[in-house]
């Protein structure tokens, strides 16, 4: 079931917070486990007046499954990689479901490179869907490659600890004029069925408007 978080999840999002992925990956990680990616086919469960069909493919509703792994476009890209068996998507799967699974047959390394590239395959559908950017495979692998490398260099720097070698990396800019920009974090606890969340919303010149 989307959205499932708390109990069953714990042990994933153990493996997500241990490997201290930049924030934009366990954002979008956290996202889709709540179910609420804004691809066109959860907007349109908000009622925004939006076309539920995939930009890339014209062919299937775009959810976030769809959109990362099981969409012509995406499957390029994990064949490209070669993680495409690594992350099938069996019936009634959701995003973290097939998350789940790779942590289990991949290596770590695999791993991290599924969720960065789902990271990198949103970004890029992002631009499509906004700017009109075109899209290539090999744009996705890049952007994904150099996340990687960061993300082997912290690691390495930090020895591998906990208490995040991105934060000290991770500076904030400004969002472009006439835009705010909305930064989130998200927290569970072992042992509770709570989660937290808090935002911070900013405008175009870094002023504070609302948390
Ligand atoms: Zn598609």
């Amino acid at each position: 079931m989307r959205g499932e978080f708390a109990c069953i999840d714990r042990g994933f999002w153990r493996i997500v917070w241990g490997l201290q992925f930049p924030g934009k990956v366990t954002n979008l990680l956290w996202r889709v486990s709540r179910g609420v990616l804004p691809t066109a086919v959860a907007l349109l469960r908000k009622h925004v007046i939006i076309s539920h069909v995939c930009s890339w493919c014209h062919e299937y509703n775009e959810d976030d499954l769809h959109i990362l792994f099981d969409c012509c476009f995406a499957k390029k890209v994990w064949h490209v990689i070669g993680l495409l068996n690594i992350v099938q998507v069996n019936m009634n799967d959701t995003v973290i479901d097939v998350l789940k699974r790779a942590s289990t047959i991949g290596t770590e390394d695999q791993w991290v490179m599924g969720a960065l590239f789902c990271r990198s395959i949103w970004y890029r559908r992002n631009r499509w869907v906004w700017d009109k950017l075109n899209v290539s495979v090999f744009g996705i692998k890049s952007v994904a490659l150099n996340l990687l490398t960061d993300w082997r260099r912290m690691m390495e720097e930090n020895g591998g600890k906990k208490g995040g070698a991105y934060a000290r990396y991770t500076v904030w800019c400004k969002p472009p004029e006439g835009w705010i920009k909305v930064n989130i974090d998200a927290t569970c606890h072992q042992g509770s069925e709570f989660t937290g969340i808090g935002c911070v919303t900013r405008d175009d010149r870094g002023r504070f408007i609302r948390a």
